[in-house]
């Protein structure tokens, strides 16, 4: 398998052939095509098997094929657990889209917000947080969601572990009822499958 024979375009192919990708990792080969037919999906799998690529090389293909309206809104937004995995979600998506023109930041606690917002009335495409910033965010009303196309929770088991519940339900309560959601954890405990019950319509599972 190959990573065009997933249908990847070809500035994200030359990103890949860059970093001295040769081929799909499993997590990679199963999603990649799910989220490039716009379904939903929960996916089990463990960091260190691609998961991140397997979510971003995707969005990146669909938000680069797509009419772009005022270029002011956030278009996809990734929930992490903690501002390491912010940064380095971010670092990732950095590196795939160096041939296509879609901007991506990380925002998460502890440092100066004022900078932060600054940032997003420029236009951000991507965006990655954590729950908590994003929330004081959004009550604060520099954020909006009106033009988001995808939700990903990464690491969701660890997120409800640090007791973001909340948090993500109300962040969820504030974005588009049309959107695709996609849901990566570790494992998928009785808590995870109840959020993913709650906020996302029948998507397909996967498990590697
Ligand atoms: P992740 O599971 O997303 O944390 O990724 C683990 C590591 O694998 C990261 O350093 C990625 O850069 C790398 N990686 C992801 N996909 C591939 C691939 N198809 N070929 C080679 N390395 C990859």
């Amino acid at each position: 398998m190959s990573f065009s024979s997933l249908q990847l375009s070809e500035p994200i192919l030359r990103a890949l052939k860059d970093l001295g990708y040769t081929q799909p990792t499993p997590i990679q080969e199963q999603a990649i095509p799910v989220i490039l037919s716009g379904k939903n999906l929960i996916a089990a799998a463990q960091t260190g098997t691609g998961k991140t690529a397997s979510f971003v090389l995707p969005i990146l293909q669909c938000l680069n094929n797509g009419h772009k309206l005022r270029g002011k809104r956030i278009r996809a937004l990734i929930l992490v657990p903690t501002r390491e995995l912010a940064v380095q979600v971010e670092k990732s998506i950095a590196a795939y889209s160096q041939y296509v023109e879609l901007s991506s930041m990380a925002m998460y606690g502890g440092v100066d917000s004022a900078k932060q917002t600054q940032r997003l009335v420029w236009g951000i495409d991507i965006l990655v947080a954590t729950p908590g910033r994003l929330l004081d965010l959004a009550q604060q009303r520099a954020l909006h969601f009106d033009e988001l196309e995808v939700l990903v929770l990464d690491e969701a088991d660890r997120m409800l572990d640090m007791g973001f519940i909340g948090d993500i339900n109300k962040i969820i309560e504030r974005l588009p009822e049309q959107r695709q959601n996609l849901l990566f954890s570790a494992t998928i405990s009785n808590e995870v499958r109840a959020l993913a019950k709650r906020s996302i319509y029948r998507p397909v599972e996967i498990s590697i």
